[in-house]
């Protein structure tokens, strides 16, 4: 049955889309059976991993209003192992669309329980803010995955994360549980980098990975190209970071 993990960070431009297309790739890679869910109505995973709007046929959100069965919305093997439930802009009515709907916080929830058993890891990329997307992403997940930028204001976006997680967890999912923080964009010539690093580990008595993501501009171009850092340069610091994470994400599951 898959561990379901939802990569979250109410701050846009943190590495949450960068870790999800990558950390996916890398499980992949490594013969997990992965499902990647964009829940973003930017739908940088879908174009990331080289998805234009022509080739998207349904979307998450078509699922979600029932509109689709899975199998007609989820786009298999976009890479070996790796499959992807793609998002567009029509995602960000669903904020108002839900309001009506009986148990809104649980529909991606449904859905996914119903496939859980055919994916090792199910990635969920969430939006930039603690929206109805968000609250569902957590409720459907296992674990929570909290990516955090080596920079000044990391620690301001943390606790709200935490909250939220909390929150979910006393209200919809007591099963929740965070996966993890991982530090995006360490830049090892700055000593903020570092401070920061230092900063959060002293504040936050929980999982922090030991992998820690480098900037790295490989990793920057490659959705540009439509390709995960494992295939568009997979020597790069970037590439080899992530299957370190990956290697890291496995091995948690055998403790959980
Ligand atoms: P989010 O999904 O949290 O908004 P993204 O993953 O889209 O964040 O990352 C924001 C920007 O930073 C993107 O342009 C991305 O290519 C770039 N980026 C992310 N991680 C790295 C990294 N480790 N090194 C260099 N650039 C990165
Ligand atoms: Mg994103």
């Amino acid at each position: 049955m898959a561990r379901i993990i939802a990569i979250t960070n109410q701050k846009g431009g943190v590495g949450k889309t960068t870790t999800a297309i990558n950390l996916s790739a890398c499980l992949a890679e490594a013969g997990q059976h992965v499902l990647l869910v964009d829940f973003d109505p930017q739908g940088n995973a879908s174009s990331g991993l080289g998805l234009e709007r022509e080739d998207i046929e349904n979307t998450v959100y078509d699922l979600l209003t029932e509109e689709v069965t899975f199998e007609e919305c989820r786009i298999a093997e976009i890479q070996k192992n790796l499959d992807i439930l793609p998002s567009d802009m029509n995602l960000a009515g669903a904020e108002i669309e839900f309001q009506e709907i009986e148990d809104k916080e649980k529909l991606l929830r449904s859905y996914l329980e119903k496939i859980k058993d055919d994916y090792d890891f199910i990635l969920i990329d969430c939006p930039p803010s603690l929206n109805i997307l968000t609250i569902n992403a957590l409720t459907a997940a296992d674990t929570v995955l909290v990516p955090i930028q080596c920079e000044y204001y990391a620690l301001e976006g943390l606790g709200q994360v935490l909250k939220t997680v909390d929150l979910v967890k006393r209200k919809l999912n007591p099963g929740l549980e965070l996966e993890g923080v991982v530090f995006t964009m360490y830049d090892a010539r700055t000593n903020l980098s570092l401070e920061v690093v230092e900063n959060v580990k002293s504040n936050l008595n929980r999982t922090i990975y030991k992998t820690i993501i480098p900037r790295n501009v490989r990793l920057a171009e490659a959705p540009s190209h439509g390709m995960s850092i494992n295939q568009y340069d997979t020597r790069s610091t970037g590439a080899e970071s992530y299957r370190m994470l990956a290697a890291e994400v496995m091995s948690r599951g055998e403790d959980l």
